[in-house]
C-alpha cells in the first residue's frame, strides 16, 4: 500500500518551527520510526482519518480515554446538550457531585474524591496529601512507571535500586530527587528491605496496579498484597495509580479486578470522555485533609469543568451497562492470539501481556516482567512491526512502552483486519 502523508507534512513543518517539536506531547513524535507525526483531521468510532484522506483502525484511542471509541453518540450528544448551557462558570454545578458519585460507586477504595484536569495534577495533589498527612517526605515508586510529569515522579532508577533517585530529566533538583526511592516492579523482596530499614520516614507508595507504561506489565501474585500489608504496617499512604487501568481493565479498575484497596487512587483518561480530567480519591479521613476542608492546599481554575464532566457520565454510563467488559476483553483476547498466531506462523518468538482490553507485544521469548525485561526486548524489531503495520492502515502507538487499546467499537471485523495485517507485516520482518 502507498499512502502518502504530503498534508502532514507540511504541516508538520509549520507546527515544529512554533512547537517545541512540533507537537504538544512528545509521544506523539513519531521519531522512533523516524516518520513524521500524523496530523488528524478526524475520529469515527474505531477509526482515525489523517489529513492526506488515510484510513487507520485506531489502538492508541487517544492512549486510553476513547474505550467507547470516536464520537460516541451519547457522549456527543451529551456534550452538544451540555453546550447551550455555557462552557464553565468557576462555581460548583450538582453533575460534579454526580460524577464524584459514580466513581464512588465504582471504585471500591473512593469514599470521597476531588476532581482536577489531568492525570499529572492528580498524581501530584495526591503526594502532597500522602505527604501532608503523614508529615513524612520520602515516596517510593517503581521503575518504568510513569505517574505524568510530576517533578517528584519523574524519576527512573540508576543500577543501584536502593541508592536515592537520579533525576531522569533535566530541570528537576536533586533536592527533589533525593526523596524518591525507585524500586523494581514486581520485587518484593527489596521492598520489603527498605521498609525494614527506612519505613518510618515514607510517606507513600505510588505505583500503576498493571502497570501500562512499559508496555503492559501485569502484577504477580502477592506483589499488590505486599504493597498493601507493609504500608499498612508501617504507616505510609498506599496509592494506585488507575489514570490508565481505572474503568479500563474493569469498571472499578485494577483494584477491583485484583481485590486489593489503596488509601488513595488517582484517576483520569477515561473519566472525562476523551476532554481533559483527573482525580484523586481516597479514605474520606484523608481526603477531609484537602483545602477548604483541611490544610493540604489544591486548585484548579478549571477543575471539574461541566463538558468534560457530562462527558465523563454518558461514557461510564455506557461502561455501566451488562457484558461490556466481557465483550471489551473478548475482542482484545482475540487481538492478542491472532497477532500470536501470526508471528508463530513466521516463526518469530513474540511475548503478548495483556490486562482486559490493554496489551502489549514484545519481540521476546521471555516473559516480561519489568522495566529491564521489557527493554530487553527486540525494540527495534517492534518499532519495523510498528511501522508495517501503519502502513497497511493499522494505528498503534510507535513505542514500545506503550500498550494497544480496544473500544467498543472495534469489532470482529477491525480485529481479523488487523490480523491480517500482522501476518504479512510477520512475514515482510522475515526477510
Ligand atoms: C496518562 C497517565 C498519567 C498522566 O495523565 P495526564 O493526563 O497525561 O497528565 C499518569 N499516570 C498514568 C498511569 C497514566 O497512564
Amino acid at each position: 500500500m502507498n499512502i502518502s502523508f504530503k498534508n502532514s507534512e507540511e504541516y508538520y513543518a509549520r507546527a515544529k518551527e512554533i512547537i517545541p517539536g512540533g507537537v504538544n506531547s512528545p509521544v506523539r513524535a513519531f521519531n522512533s520510526i523516524k516518520l513524521d507525526p500524523i496530523f488528524i483531521e478526524r475520529g469515527e468510532g474505531p477509526y482515525l482519518y489523517d489529513v492526506d484522506k488515510n484510513k487507520y483502525i485506531d489502538y492508541v484511542c487517544s492512549w486510553g480515554p476513547l474505550i467507547l471509541g470516536h464520537r460516541h453518540p451519547e457522549v456527543i450528544e451529551a456534550l452538544t446538550e451540555s453546550l447551550q448551557k455555557g462552557t464553565g462558570f468557576g462555581a460548583p454545578t450538582d453533575s460534579e457531585t454526580k460524577l464524584v458519585q459514580e466513581i464512588i460507586d465504582a471504585v471500591p477504595s473512593i469514599e470521597m474524591a476531588r476532581l482536577v484536569s489531568s492525570g499529572t495534577e492528580a498524581t501530584m495533589s495526591a503526594l502532597r496529601l500522602a505527604r501532608g498527612y503523614t508529615g513524612r517526605n520520602k515516596i517510593v515508586k517503581f521503575e518504568g512507571c510513569y505517574h505524568g510529569h510530576v517533578d517528584s515522579l519523574l524519576i527512573k532508577a540508576g543500577s543501584g535500586a536502593l541508592t536515592n533517585g537520579v533525576p531522569t530529566s533535566p530541570g528537576v533538583p536533586s533536592s527533589i530527587a533525593e526523596d524518591t526511592i525507585v524500586l523494581t516492579y514486581n520485587d518484593i523482596e527489596k521492598y520489603r528491605e527498605l521498609f525494614y530499614n527506612q519505613g518510618s520516614e515514607i510517606a507513600a507508595v505510588i505505583v500503576e496496579p498493571v502497570a501500562g507504561n512499559m508496555g503492559v506489565i501485569p502484577p504477580e501474585p502477592g506483589f499488590l498484597e505486599n504493597l498493601r500489608k507493609i504500608t499498612l504496617q508501617y504507616g505510609s499512604i498506599l496509592i494506585f495509580d488507575e489514570v490508565m487501568t481505572g474503568f479500563r481493565v474493569a469498571y472499578g479498575g485494577a483494584q477491583e479486578l485484583y481485590g486489593i484497596e489503596p488509601d488513595l487512587t488517582c484517576l483520569g483518561k477515561i473519566i472525562g470522555g476523551g476532554l481533559p480530567v483527573g482525580a484523586y480519591g481516597g479514605k474520606k479521613k484523608i481526603m477531609e485533609y484537602i483545602s477548604p476542608s483541611g490544610p493540604v492546599y489544591q486548585a484548579g481554575t478549571l477543575a471539574g469543568n461541566p463538558i468534560t464532566v457530562k462527558s465523563g457520565l454518558a461514557t461510564l454510563n455506557v461502561l455501566k451497562r451488562k457484558n461490556i467488559y466481557e465483550q471489551l476483553n473478548k475482542k482484545a483476547s482475540r487481538l492478542a492470539k491472532g497477532i500470536q498466531d501470526a508471528a508463530q506462523e513466521s516463526e518469530y518468538n513474540i511475548s503478548i501481556n495483556r490486562v482486559g482490553s490493554m496489551l502489549c507485544t514484545y519481540f521476546t521469548d521471555q516473559q516480561v516482567i519489568d522495566f529491564s525485561s521489557a527493554n530487553n526486548s527486540n525494540i527495534q524489531a517492534f518499532l519495523n512491526y510498528i511501522t508495517l503495520m501503519l502502513k497497511q492502515g493499522i494505528y498503534m502507538a510507535p513505542s514500545q512502552f506503550e500498550a494497544a487499546f480496544i473500544s467498543l467499537q472495534h469489532d470482529e471485523e477491525h480485529i481479523e483486519k488487523t490480523v491480517a495485517a500482522a501476518k504479512k507485516a510477520f512475514k515482510k520482518l522475515k526477510k
